[in-house]
């Protein structure tokens, strides 16, 4: 079944065989991502970026991807700046949106957030994040991630193991991202966390019924052990009535843990925001500018993989490669200091 149309509310919409056909087109629109080439398969669209949460690559991948597509974007953030401050339901919100707009990406506080808007909307609504439920988007970039990496590496995906490793309970992306995982075969997939913040045990379950090895783990040094991706995540302090204890020095993933415990090929991603704060012991800042570090590759990946599902979603992925034409303007060959070694050293990725 097409994904035009369709609401993208859960990762649960993504069988392999879709992965694989959205991950080709964003391999497509690489070039586009990078403003080398451009695409107007959008012209005349319209996309309303709705964010009641805080956000940076959400929201800005969103609608870079959506205005590199030759859409245009329209946006409010924060609900004291939306009539939602004046007791307006998401419902009305919705249905005045649907008719302003092509296409709604919305982040919510509320896990029924998203539910409750979708279900009043005829054009395609996507979660952008709904509290501490499912963040679908995020899942894919990160999946279209180690795609690309284990591909670099001359790794299949399937039979990897994978650990993901923080506060499991509350983050939305590595939920999502369970549920892409399971879609893949043979995995081993380790979730290490600190006593009382583990995986819900619906989705340890949802992956060990699709085969998979599960572990669970409270010590990183095990846990990461000969992991081929790893996944750190932040403590999601907003999801806390109290302010939470931070992680303990043991969940710092920082240079020391990494020469100490992972494969010299590991992939390691975060979905970021990292805290960097001190004491706050996420992914540390010592590992920047070591290739096994792909966040930034990741952070990337959001741009091609969201282009390629609002092109789905709105009926043009077809059209997508008889639209590319060169790009014109002038542009740095490598974005960020770190990035001119790396592809160097990794031709294939670069392609
Ligand atoms: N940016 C991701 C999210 O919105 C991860 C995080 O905030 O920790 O869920």
């Amino acid at each position: 079944m097409s994904l035009t149309g369709q609401h993208i509310l859960s990762s649960d919409l993504f069988d392999r065989g879709r992965l694989e056909e959205l991950f080709g087109l964003a391999d497509v629109l690489v070039p586009v991502a990078r403003g080398e080439q451009v695409t107007r398969v959008l012209e005349g669209a319209v996309m309303a970026s709705l964010f009641f949460e805080p956000s940076t690559r959400t929201r800005l991948s969103c609608e870079s991807a959506f205005l590199r597509l030759g859409g245009a974007v329209t946006s409010t953030t924060g609900s004291e700046v939306s009539s939602l401050s004046k007791g307006e339901s998401l419902a009305d919100t919705s249905q005045v949106i649907a008719g302003y707009c092509d296409l709604a990406v919305m982040r919510h506080p509320e896990v029924s957030s998203i539910h409750e808007f979708a279900a009043v909307s005829n054009i395609p609504v996507v979660n952008a994040g709904n509290g501490a439920g499912e963040h679908p988007t995020q899942a894919l970039l990160d999946m279209y991630t180690l795609y690309r990496e284990f591909g670099r590496l001359g790794k299949s995906m399937d039979g990897r193991r994978i650990a993901l490793i923080g506060d499991l309970r509350h983050g939305r992306a590595p939920h999502s991202l369970m549920k892409l995982l399971a879609r893949y075969d043979d995995l081993t997939i380790v979730c290490v966390s600190p006593e009382g913040l583990g995986m819900p045990e619906e989705l340890l379950e949802l992956v060990a019924a699709r085969g998979h090895r599960v572990e669970e783990s409270h010590r990183p040094s095990v846990g990461l052990a000969d992991a081929d991706a790893i996944y750190a995540t932040r403590l999601q302090t907003e999801r806390f009535a109290d302010k939470p204890l931070p992680y303990s020095d043991e969940f710092r993933v920082d240079r020391a843990l990494v020469e100490r415990v992972c494969r010299p090929d590991a992939v390691i991603m975060h979905p970021l925001p990292r805290d960097s704060r001190p004491g706050a012991n996420d992914l540390g800042t010592d590992l920047n500018g070591d290739p096994r570090l792909a966040v930034f590759r990741q952070s990337d990946a959001g741009i091609p993989t969201r282009m390629a599902l609002f092109a789905s979603v709105l009926g043009v992925a077809d059209e997508v490669r008889k639209s590319l034409r060169p790009a014109t303007w002038h542009r740095p060959a490598y974005r960020r200091p770190d990035d001119a070694a790396f592809y160097r050293n990794t031709a294939n990725i670069a392609d």
